[in-house]
This record gives structure tokens, sequence and C-alpha cells, in this order.
């Protein structure tokens, strides 16, 4: 579905991609891990059109994204939940979600899935009518997750979506992450570094360091993994 092929990017002098290949697979969830810096952010940013590799290609199924606006990427069906919990403050939850489907007019299946939102995470529905910068950040990152998922992408792009979150939270995050997946058959990349977590849920995972991806495996290879549990597990 998603196939990464020897992207270069740089920021100035820079060189924060240097040669990344990896693949995602329809109904995959991958997990690209890695400490502060090695080049996560950057590697969703260059998928979502936001920065352009230098060189090297990226293709979704089988068109190729280089040089291609963000809009048109998401137009194709690749939407990224960003990091930090952008969502609009000054709106109220519901106003946020229906933000999430700016792109659709199918107005009725967009009532139907705001209330599946709600049935997800029902703390949402809830504050439906609350103010989206009155929420905590746990709740903030499931309106940013529920907001991703109203534009109904194939391929949703998750950027650390347990970013400062409670453990009880992430758990439940990432069981919906999960259920989408596996429920709605939407595919998901996603970068952590909460590895541990990711990797459990995930199908495969990529290990990325200084921008180059050292090491590749099934999650739970990778869980067992003695270089991963030392530098990403606390092990
Ligand atoms: P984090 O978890 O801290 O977000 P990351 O793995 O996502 O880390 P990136 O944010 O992709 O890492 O950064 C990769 C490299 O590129 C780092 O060396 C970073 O300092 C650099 N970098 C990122 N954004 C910019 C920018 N806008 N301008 C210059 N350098 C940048």
């Amino acid at each position: 579905m998603l196939k990464i092929d020897n992207i270069h990017t740089y920021y100035g002098h820079i060189h924060a991609l240097k040669g990344i290949s990896l693949e995602v697979q329809q109904g995959e969830i991958i997990s690209l891990i890695g400490a502060n810096g090695a080049g996560k952010s950057t590697t969703l940013l260059s998928i979502s059109g936001l920065e352009q590799p230098r060189s090297g290609t990226i293709t979704f199924d089988g068109k190729e994204l280089n040089g291609m606006t963000p809009d048109k990427i998401v137009s194709l069906g690749i939407t990224q939940a960003p990091e930090g919990r952008r969502i609009f403050p000054g709106l109220t939850v519901l106003e946020n979600l229906e933000l999430g489907a700016f792109l659709r007019n199918d107005k009725k299946q967009i009532k139907k899935d705001i209330e599946f939102m709600y049935t997800m995470f029902p703390i949402l529905g809830e504050r439906r009518n609350q103010l989206g910068g009155t929420l905590s950040g746990g709740e903030q990152q499931m309106l940013t997750i529920s907001r991703a998922l109203m534009m109904e992408p194939k391929l949703l792009l998750l950027d650390e979506p347990s970013l400062g979150l409670a453990p009880i939270i992430v758990a439940q995050i990432f069981e919906e992450i999960k259920r989408v997946n596996r429920d709605y058959n939407i595919t998901v990349f996603l970068v952590e570094q909460n590895a541990n977590q990711a990797l459990k849920i995930s199908d495969r995972g990529y290990v990325l360091q200084n921008g180059v991806i050292t090491m590749t495996d099934t999650g739970e290879n990778l869980l067992k993994n003695d270089e991963v549990r030392k530098a990403y597990l606390g092990a």
C-alpha cells in the first residue's frame, strides 16, 4: 500500500533522513520506533507532503507522492493525526469532529460516524459541547485521533499517540487503534518513543536511529530483541 524507497530529507544542511526504505501493507499496523531526534516525525511529514524528500520515492497505492501537495495526499486517503494533540481549542468537541469531515458531503454518514467516535471514546460524547481547549491531555489525544478518523482514511498516520499520557489512558488509546484497524480495516503507521505499547499492537516494526533504519522485524520479535529492550524498553 505504502512504499518508501531510499528517501533523503533535509532541513537546510541538516540531513534528517539518510536513505530510508520501508513498506506498509494493506491492513497492517506498523510502528516506527526511535529516540528523540531520530527522524520519526520527519518520516511522517515526508509521507504527508509537508516536507519534500530531496531524493528517493514514496508511492501509495501505486501513485508516486513526490511533489504532491499535502491536500492532494489527504484526498488519496492518507490522514495524519499530529503530535501534540493539535485540536482547535476554541471549537467544541463536536465542531472539531465535524471539521475532520470537511472533505465529505455524506451528511447522514458523518452523523453516524460522530456517534461511533462517542462509543469509541465515551468521554468525548459526554463533552461534545465543551470547548476542545478545556479537555485534558488524554481527551485531546482521543479527539485528535477521532478527528483524523472522520476523514475516512485508508492509511492513518499517528505521531506519538501516547506522548505525555497516563499509562491507563495510553492503554485505552492503543486498544482503540487496534480496534479500528481490525474492525474497520484502516491501515495504521505510527511513530512512537513508547516502544513497548506500540510494538505490542503492531504486526511489524522498524527501528530508526539517526535517520537510518537499523532493524526491522515482527512486533513480537522486536519486543524480545535484546538491543531493542536495552535501548527502547528500559530493560
Ligand atoms: P521527536 O520524538 O523528538 O519528535 P523525531 O524522531 O520525531 O524526534 P525529528 O523531529 O524527525 O525526530 O527530527 C529529526 C532531525 O531533524 C533532528 O536532528 C531534528 O533536530 C531535525 N529537525 C527536525 N525538524 C527540524 C526543523 N524544522 N528544522 C531543522 N531541523 C529539524
